[in-house]
């Protein structure tokens, strides 16, 4: 798919992978609806870039509802969507004060996991309604970002590898329901990318972290994520499947 004058949804957009997505879609010429929590930090990528910024809880229906309506009015519907939109409290499954409480690990659900669904659902009846891009019948693509950490979680990432295993999990049910319109739907499992998520630990966990990859040995950037959205955008072959985005990191 050519992203030329599409419409596109990032969300997280504010910051980090989301927001390096946001700038190379719309350097590509789409016409992106930058989402985030906080309405600053999305009207400032979307200011930056000529797109529209949303402030929106992923989690949330009737919000998320909302502002796809609008991206949908200013943009046409939209043909891409990636979601970054993520969070990563660490918690034992039992610490000093006892069982961790539900409540935590539903949040992490709720905004990694439903959210990211919440928006393919709203992303998917846009397409599907849409007519066809190109003389192949391809309507537009869903990406969600997920994590090694589906696999290789570590102490105190239960509910953040759960939620990313659930969105690896999205992958194959939802590419086979919209493969028949022309949709395609993925997921990239990062590694560990210089994002503040990242970047606001301490040094010397910083400095050990990132002699983890096998090659290169460093955390990814932002713009080699986005390098990669806008391949799989572009590539018609690439459906239904996790991409790893690690230099070859396997965590112990
Ligand atoms: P980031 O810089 O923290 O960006 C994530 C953005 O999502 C933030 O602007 C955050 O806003 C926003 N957000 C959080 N909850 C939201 C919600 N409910 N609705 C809308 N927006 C929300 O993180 P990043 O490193 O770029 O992460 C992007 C994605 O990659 C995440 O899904 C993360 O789990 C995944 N990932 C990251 C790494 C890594 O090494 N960095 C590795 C593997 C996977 P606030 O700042 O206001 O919370």
């Amino acid at each position: 798919m050519d992203v030329k004058g599409v419409g596109a949804l990032v969300t997280g957009g504010g910051s980090g992978m989301g927001a390096a997505t946001a700038r190379a879609l719309a350097a590509a010429g789409a016409r992106v609806g930058v989402i985030d929590l906080s309405r600053e930090t999305a009207e400032a990528v979307a200011n930056e870039i000529g797109g529209l910024g949303l402030a929106c809880d992923v989690s949330d229906a009737a919000t998320a509802e909302a502002v796809v309506k609008k991206a949908s009015a200013a943009h046409g519907p939209c043909r891409l969507l990636v979601n970054c939109a993520g969070i990563a409290p660490a918690k034992r499954i039992v610490g000093r004060d006892g069982p961790m409480d539900l409540a935590d690990f539903e949040t992490v659900i709720r905004v990694n996991l439903i959210g990211s669904f919440n928006m393919l659902r709203l992303a998917a009846a846009e397409m599907t309604a849409a007519e066809p891009l190109n003389a192949e019948g391809e309507r537009g693509v869903i990406l969600s970002t997920s994590s090694v950490a589906a696999t290789e979680g570590q102490v105190g990432q239960v509910a953040y590898a759960a939620s990313k295993a659930g969105i690896n999990g999205l992958n194959a049910p939802a590419a086979r329901e919209l493969g028949r319109f022309g949709i395609r739907v993925l997921s990239i499992a990062p590694g560990l990318i210089g994002t503040p998520l990242l970047l606001n630990m301490p040094e010397e966990v910083q400095e050990n972290l990132a002699q983890q990859p096998i090659f290169p040995k460093r955390f990814g950037k932002p713009e080699e994520f986005a390098d990669l959205v806008l391949h799989i955008a572009g590539n018609p072959m690439l459906n239904m499947e996790t991409i790893r985005f690690d230099g070859g990191l396997r965590m112990a």
